[in-house]
């Protein structure tokens, strides 16, 4: 407690936690209550944490961000976007999304990005910055999350080294080794990916487990036993070669298990629980993303035969996915690492079709794809193994661009007839029109009116049709969508400008503290927003955003003021009273308009008379 006290001790004054309902001096006796609220140990290894830290350092390592004037942008993690919108600010040491509206500090980030509670992203970082944590007081749900999937991390990391201490065993790893040692993985691929084996047996793991004094609800929500219908639990896996599936927190999160003969289903993997989501998780990512990095490039496979098997003849930079078509989510991990990705997936049918599937994805992502097509009837695995790492990678390099790709697939099995060839139109035309790049868009479009003797102007035609449906509101619609949009930017005009002068000049304001400035709000959480920063300034000093973000209580408020933070100044120094001066003059108009009304409506004409001579005199008042 008392090293705790000696960390505190030079932070700023903090708010009052209740708070004095009209703006004025601070309680002294609020002022300690506050302070002593924020005194546990928890906050003080946070704020320990966030002062180590280096906000773009660490998104850094999960989005590409470019330096911007005083911010750095990059491709947002959490929705789809083609421009960037994901601002981090160095100075502020926060995030924030101007698409999604996702932001927050270094904390929000890491709980978003990896699917986890406060209490793991506090032990988290506290490892990662050498912050020790002492105290846990969490709410009872965020217990009782944290417990339920430390649960799952737990009984996954036994059962991956009961696993892999089966595959070492000389009798009952055996076959397990055979079969690696057979497709060419070497003791040092097997130790890299902690390769294992489930001996064939109904109990291997299951006694393992109970050895261990886990409890079986655990392990039957991790997947890793089966219950019995007549009582007890059974091994999922059993005679498999196993393939631990890791999270980019380099926790075992599921595992996937091949058979070593020709049973099926040949692979076999863990459900999803709590800690494994299967669209948001790709095999092998969590050890090439700094290859896909270097690189520029991430190459996708399906399977982890085909990683595993690229690995070993030393190319780099893989992924797989795990039993699933690519999803969105997969894509937004990717590009936060490479801008571009080279799908090899298997030459059969399902194997084109996925690709295929893929193509809007990575359209709507805004990350460039090409696709690799291989011989008939092979896999990755097969091919590195036949070519090498150099054939492998020249057929890479030589990869069309996933547009192509989807363009020959489709027009060698659709364009026999008239028929054939609208279907094909149809079915490109949409996402032809998703294609922002305007270039691409017209030598798609030559491409096109090529194979399908089809005259270019008549495709331009059904592209413009077939954009125009995209829900699009008619004209009237979209006349009166303009004048809300613009009365409602009209009065959210004077509240951003209001919210940026907090931000920017927070001394300035304090002329207005004892004006009637709520008249001239109408959104409530920029209402709460200004009360907030009146009611800690002007006792705060220096004024701390940071503070005040805290003390909002409502997610959207804390975005309007996030959004605040990251905008720069409308004012400049030599401007900043003269925007006061309009915001107190535009304050006593409001004030004087609504004044007249009451007492017209109360028919007082005496007041009436000397409210509208206040007026006049309001509007010949000089503005500065
Ligand atoms: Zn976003």
């Amino acid at each position: 407690m008392f090293l705790n006290l000696s960390l505190n001790l030079n932070l700023s004054f903090l708010p009052p936690m209740e708070a004095p309902s009209k703006p004025g001096p601070m309680d002294p006796d609020l002022y300690f209550r506050g302070y002593h609220i924020a005194m546990t140990l928890n906050q003080s290894a946070k704020e320990e944490i966030k002062r180590r830290a280096d906000i773009v350092e660490l998104i850094g390592q999960h989005v590409q961000l470019r330096k911007a004037g005083r911010h750095f942008v990059g491709l947002c993690p959490f929705h789809a976007e083609k421009a960037p919108s994901f601002t981090v600010s160095p100075e502020k040491q926060m995030f924030h999304c101007f698409g999604c509206k996702k932001g927050g500090d270094i904390f929000a980030f890491w709980m978003e990005y990896h699917s986890s509670t406060f209490p793991e992203a506090l032990r988290d970082l506290g490892e990662r910055y050498n912050v020790e944590i002492t105290d846990r007081p969490y709410s009872a749900e965020e217990k009782r999350r944290a417990e339920g999937r430390e649960a799952l991390f737990q009984v996954n990391e036994l059962a991956a080294a009961y696993f892999k201490k089966a595959l070492k065993d000389p009798v009952k790893g055996k076959p397990g080794k055979a079969y690696l040692e057979a497709r060419g993985l070497s003791d040092r691929a097997i130790d890299e990916f902690a390769l294992g084996y489930a001996p064939d047996e109904w109990d291997g793991l299951l006694g393992f487990l109970k050895g261990r004094r886990i409890k079986m609800e655990a392990a039957a929500s991790a997947g890793l036993v089966i219950p019995k219908k007549s009582g007890g639990y059974y091994d999922r896996f059993r005679g498999r070669v196993i393939f631990p599936i890791h999270n980019l927190r380099e926790q075992v999160v599921g595992f996937g298990g091949r058979v070593l003969g020709d049973a099926l289903p040949k692979y076999l993997n863990s459900p999803e629980s709590p800690v494994f989501r299967k669209g948001e998780t790709l095999y092998g990512l969590h050890s090439s993303r700094k290859a896909i990095r270097t690189e520029g490039r991430a190459v996708v496979v399906e399977g982890y035969m085909d990683l595993l098997a690229l690995n070993a003849h030393g190319v780099e930079g893989v992924v797989a996915t795990l039993g699933t078509a690519l999803t969105a989510d997969h894509i937004r991990r990717l590009k936060g690492y490479a801008g571009e990705a080279v799908v090899v997936f298997d030459s059969d049918e399902a194997g084109k079709a996925a690709v295929l599937r893929s193509l809007p994805l990575f359209l709507n992502e805004g990350m460039t794809a090409r696709a690799v097509a291989l011989p008939e009837g092979q896999d990755p695995d097969d091919f590195v193994n036949r070519h090498g790492a150099e054939g492998f990678l020249e057929r890479v390099r030589l990869a069309s661009p996933m547009f192509d790709f989807y363009l020959e697939q489709k027009l060698t099995f659709d364009d026999a007839d008239v028929e054939g060839k609208v279907r094909v139109l149809k079915e490109i035309l949409p996402v032809l029109g998703r294609l922002t790049n305007t270039a691409q868009r017209s030598l798609y479009v030559r491409r096109l009116s090529e194979r399908l003797h089809i005259g270019e102007a008549s495709i331009w035609s059904e592209l413009k049709k077939s954009t125009d449906r995209g829900g699009e509101a008619s004209a009237p619609g979209r006349i009166k969508q303009r004048l809300d949009v613009a009365r409602v930017e009209k009065t959210f005009h004077r509240e951003l400008r209001l919210l940026n002068l907090i931000v920017h000049y927070p001394e300035a304001l304090e002329r207005l503290a004892g004006s009637n400035w709520e008249i001239f709000l109408s959104d409530a959480d920029v209402l709460g927003i200004v009360k907030a920063f009146f009611r800690a300034f002007p006792g705060e000093r220096p004024f701390s955003p940071e503070r005040l973000m805290e003390s909002l209580d409502s997610d959207s408020a804390r975005e309007k003021f996030r959004e605040a933070l990251l905008l720069p100044p409308l004012d400049s120094e030599n401007t900043v009273d003269l925007a006061i001066t309009e915001l107190e003059h535009k304050i006593r108009q409001i004030q004087l308009a609504a004044s007249i009304k009451e007492a017209k409506a109360r028919g007082d004409l005496e007041g009436l008379n000397q409210l509208l001579k206040k007026k006049a005199r309001e509007i010949n008042r000089p503005s500065s």
